[in-house]
């Protein structure tokens, strides 16, 4: 697991942007790239389900599981975040 956030030397991090939207996660076809709905439900039965009818429908078996995250860049110092309006 990667930490929370890292502290460069020049006084920036990337940190997870907790002010937003949680990760999201959803699966798409490897055959035809048709995919389900996106859920913030890392353990969604409705992907789950989306995938069998999806197998059962087509005859495509292989999925790809996509989490997107986000991330957001913060400086530390007083000098970085005057530099960028954000003090
Ligand atoms: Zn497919």
């Amino acid at each position: 697991m990667q930490p929370a956030s890292v502290l460069q030397p020049d006084g920036w991090a990337l940190e997870v942007d907790a002010s937003g939207s949680p990760p999201i996660f959803e699966v798409e076809c490897t055959s035809c790239h048709g995919s389900c709905d996106a859920s913030n439900d890392v353990d969604s039965i409705e992907r789950d389900r989306w995938c069998i009818r999806h197998a059962r429908e087509t005859g495509h078996t292989g999925y790809r599981e996509i989490r997107t995250g986000f991330l957001r860049t913060v400086a530390h110092t007083a000098e970085e975040r005057g530099r960028h309006g954000n003090a």
